[in-house]
């Protein structure tokens, strides 16, 4: 398949209508245009039936209307659904829909592989291949979105969707593709989305966390921590760890503010080497008098190695200490154990599958 194209389903609906003006139609027809793109399921553009052909040929020359392709699709016991998308170019990403209490979490990657090299994340693993452009980040919402359609969850909000960017990637690395993403999901003639129910997560990278205050929209903010102090963070999370959690955590500070929404720190629990009571202790004096909250999330293992998540008496002492200190603490499994779904696994495993060399 031809990558030279641009993906359509990149563009919102405000350039959609210059380029039905650019290509000399009415902008309405542009509307029409988001209209197809964003709520219904069309494959061709001859799917498109209410525009002129002479259009449709001509977005044919220049655009694709899709970059997914479907390669595996998996269900956990749980119910957690776990997708691996190949791309134009053969590279592969993974998407997963977690089932919540009132609604369906979509986890969205934003980039092919990742340059930030956590010592826990799967996705580390291969470093990073390239980003991922806005066309490619949309069109995983809308495949998640039909699968939703087709078979809802029950007990789970039916259809209802969040987004949270906590997939392959580093967001803040490929943030102009990942906002022009968030520019369609909450545009009213793109997705329409609450700017609350969309989430980034980001291990807080030197480059990205200055861009952070440009926030186009207030979506909601994870900050990774790595750590209870900056030598711990540095070791589990060698480039974002460059940035110290004082210089972390005022960004996250400011964001607060600037959006007036709870910011989460995320700290992953793993057994001997995060779990102690002290380094909760530490993570308290952190948070304490700051509008932030806490999410504690035991390590998804991953297949080859040694670490082991926290038990459930550490992890119970740990958000103890937090909620002492009065931080709200919630402790976060990982969904879908039996299904691999720790962003990057699937990614890996077929990887290895294929070439047994390769790790
Ligand atoms: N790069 C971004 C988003 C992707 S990672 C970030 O770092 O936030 C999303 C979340 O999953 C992060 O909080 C990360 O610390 C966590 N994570 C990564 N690998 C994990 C694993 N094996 N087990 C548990 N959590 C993991």
């Amino acid at each position: 398949m031809s990558t030279s194209k641009v993906l359509i389903r990149g563009l919102a609906p405000e350039q959609l209508r210059n380029l039905a003006r650019e290509l000399g139609h009415q902008s309405f027809r542009g509307q029409q245009l988001a209209q197809w793109l964003y709520s219904h399921e069309v494959d061709t553009w001859d799917d498109l039936h209410n525009l002129p052909g002479s259009l449709r040929q001509r977005l044919a020359t220049d655009y694709d209307l899709s970059g997914l392709r479907l390669q595996e699709r998996q269900v956990a016991g749980d119910g957690t659904r776990k997708f691996l998308f190949a791309l134009r170019d053969g590279e592969t990403v993974e998407s997963v829909i977690i089932p919540m209490d009132r609604h369906a979490t979509f986890c969205l990657s934003s980039q092919v592989g990742c340059a930030m090299a956590c010592s826990f994340c799967a996705t580390a693993r291969g470093g990073r291949v390239r980003d991922l452009n806005s066309g490619e980040i949309v069109e995983q919402v809308l495949r998640l979105r039909d699968d939703l359609k087709r078979e809802p969850m029950p007990g789970h909000g039916g259809r209802q969707f969040n987004l949270v960017f906590m997939g392959m990637g580093e967001p803040l690395d490929n943030w102009d593709e990942v906002q022009a993403a968030i520019d369609i999901f909450v545009a009213s003639d793109g997705l329409a989305m609450s700017p609350r129910r969309i989430q980034i997560s980001t291990s807080g990278p030197a480059h990205g966390l200055a861009r952070l205050a440009e926030c186009r929209h207030p979506v909601g903010l994870t900050v990774s921590l790595g750590g209870s102090d900056d030598a711990e963070r540095k070791r589990s999370m060698p480039v974002p760890g460059r940035t110290g959690l004082a210089e972390v955590l005022a960004a996250a500070e400011q964001y607060a503010r600037q959006t007036g929404r709870k910011v989460t720190l995320a700290y992953v629990l793993i057994a001997g080497v995060s779990d102690k009571l002290e380094q909760a202790q530490r993570l308290a004096a952190l948070a304490r008098g700051r509008n932030f909250k806490i999410n504690l999330i035991p390590l998804n293992r991953l297949d080859d190695d040694p670490l082991r998540p926290a038990d459930a008496a550490s992890t119970l002492s740990f958000q103890k200490v937090l909620g002492e200190a009065g931080i709200d603490t919630f402790i976060r499994a990982s969904g879908g154990q039996d299904i691999a779904a720790a962003c990057g696994q699937l990614r890996r495993r077929r990887q290895r599958r294929n070439d047994p060399a390769s790790s």
